[in-house]
């Protein structure tokens, strides 16, 4: 194959989530998004995923192919079977259907604890996916594997299917969306993922006597990559869980390519679960959006008031106790605040306990919800992002759609969106603050209200924020080129 930039790719997406099938975070986003901008660019994507109980059949009806295929894990054959579905924009995602490993309520888990079996189900993914693409006659140029639960799939192409002439010109490419989700088990996870003795090392899949599915993939996949510039390098030096070592023995680079929005879905002129619509050219729908989330949370309707929002994983990662402390600090203010989130329990009680403390100052949700989502992006004035460490961050992308501004730590991908508002030269679409250096969100906050006060400036940021470009377009380029990159280096 030449390294030409028309080359068109076989290239198989492998992820545990993907929208609209399925989604936790932002993983699901960037798996549903990316493959419609490499198919744009003249590739054949196709993206396979765990058929979970909770993907609606009836919105999405998937069609049976003809197969009845079947893998190990440990000593125990189990048995699947493969569904697909074709998207409006021509991309086939296929389904792995296995009811023992996947049938259940939750994805990952249920109540926030994580299933025990969760190594088994995805050594059991890892394996379908390569038996399924030979089924199928689908021979991927490129396997994209992200996170840990598809991170097996670059040490499987390395040692069990070595010899295996399907795969022979398949190159894998993985990506991290997350470094504190490793997927690290015992040494008996040697036998129950059916590697031999031999490739139990350092220099493979061995990591501190046990089998670290993450560790395993950044020492052999062909390319590896993860979802910001800024934590590409913060992994290798700081915040890599374990991980530095690894990536920095790599040698080569490790990609930092920025993940973007898809802006016909987070779009406020057309979005259809907001009260009102609107632009940066007529920003009425805006103060409808804010009174309808305003009534929602049982708040006082009032637009003079600085209304906060935040949509995420209940999580020690997103700083959500940093939000509760300085909620309890403003609240004599004249603020509220919003906040959607599903995980953790703890934070869960503890939001539920502010929420029922000071019903006029925050109010908390606490399920799933994409409509619920949509409003709090809309009708919010700011959004809060005090995250101990953001690999990407798409909420502070997605808030900048929606005209709502960003207050967010200096960390990650953050730093690499979100600019400091200077007032002075009328540059900068938020607000940030170091963590790190002790630099305080409350104080952020009273700074970021000064300049919401001055309509005039809030209007200039606003429109700053509107006119933010975050879409696929670019970084779709960029994973494009580092497949091709690496073909033409096989
Ligand atoms: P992460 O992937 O670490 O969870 P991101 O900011 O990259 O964080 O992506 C989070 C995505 O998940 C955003 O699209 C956000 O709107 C969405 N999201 C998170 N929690 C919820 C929830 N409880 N309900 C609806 N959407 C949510």
């Amino acid at each position: 194959m030449s390294n030409n930039k028309n080359t068109k790719l076989n290239i198989l997406m492998a992820a545990s989530e993907c929208i609209p099938f399925v989604k936790t975070g932002g993983l699901a986003d960037v798996v549903g998004t990316l493959p419609k901008e490499l198919k744009s660019i003249g590739n054949d994507v196709r993206i396979i995923l765990p058929k979970y109980a909770s993907i609606d059949e009836k919105k999405f009806p998937l069609k049976d192919l003809p197969y009845k295929l079947r893998v190990n894990v440990g000593y125990e054959t189990h048995f699947f079977s493969l569904k697909y579905y074709i998207t409006d924009d021509g991309i086939t995602t296929y389904f792995i259907e296995n009811n023992r490993y996947f049938n259940r309520a939750g994805i990952y888990g249920d109540f926030g604890i994580d299933y025990p079996d969760n190594r088994d189900r995805y050594i059991f993914f890892n394996r379908a996916v390569l038996e399924s693409m030979k089924a199928l006659g689908f021979r991927p140029d490129i396997i994209h594997c992200h996170d840990w639960q598809t991170a097996l799939l670059p040490a499987y192409l390395k040692t069990t299917h070595r010899n295996d002439g399907f795969y022979w010109n398949t190159a894998c490419v993985y990506t991290i969306h997350n470094i504190a989700y490793q997927g690290s088990f015992g040494a008996d996870t040697v036998e129950a993922a059916g590697f031999a003795r031999m490739d139990f090392t350092p220099e493979k899949i061995e990591y501190y006597g046990g089998v670290n599915f993450m560790k395993s993939a950044i020492t052999l996949a062909d390319r590896v990559s993860t979802v910001s510039p800024s934590y590409a390098l913060e992994i290798k030096d700081f915040n890599g869980r374990g991980m530095e070592w690894s990536l920095t023995r790599r040698g080569d680079k490790i990609y930092g390519i920025l993940n973007g929005i898809d802006y016909n879905y987070w779009n406020p002129k057309t979005d259809k679960n907001i009260a009102a619509n609107y632009s940066i050219k007529n920003m009425k729908g805006k103060s409808i959006c804010k009174k309808d989330l305003q009534n929602l949370c049982g708040f006082d309707i009032d637009d003079s008031v600085y209304l906060f929002g935040c949509v995420t994983r209940l999580d020690w990662q997103k700083g959500v106790d940093v939000i509760i402390d300085a909620i309890n600090q403003l609240k004599d203010e004249s603020m509220q605040f919003v906040i959607l989130g599903s995980g953790d329990m703890n934070i869960k009680r503890d939001l539920q306990n502010l929420a029922s403390k000071y019903p006029k100052l925050a109010a908390a949700f606490f399920d799933y919800n994409e409509p619920l989502a949509h409003k709090i992006y809309a009708g919010c004035d700011a959004y809060m992002m005090p995250s101990r460490f953001e690999p990407c961050g798409l909420s502070q992308i997605i808030a900048l759609a929606y005209g709502t501004i960003p207050i967010v730590n200096r960390v990650g991908g953050l730093s690499d969106t979100i600019e400091y508002y200077n007032h002075n030269n009328g540059q900068g679409n938020g607000f940030v603050f170091n963590l790190t250096y002790g630099e305080n969100f409350v104080e952020t906050i009273y700074k970021s209200e000064k300049i919401f006060k001055d309509k005039k400036l809030w209007g200039i940021l606003m429109q700053n924020a509107f006119n933010c470009n975050f879409s696929w377009d670019k970084s779709g380029r960029e994973y494009q080129n580092m497949y091709l990159d690496l073909i033409g280096k096989l």
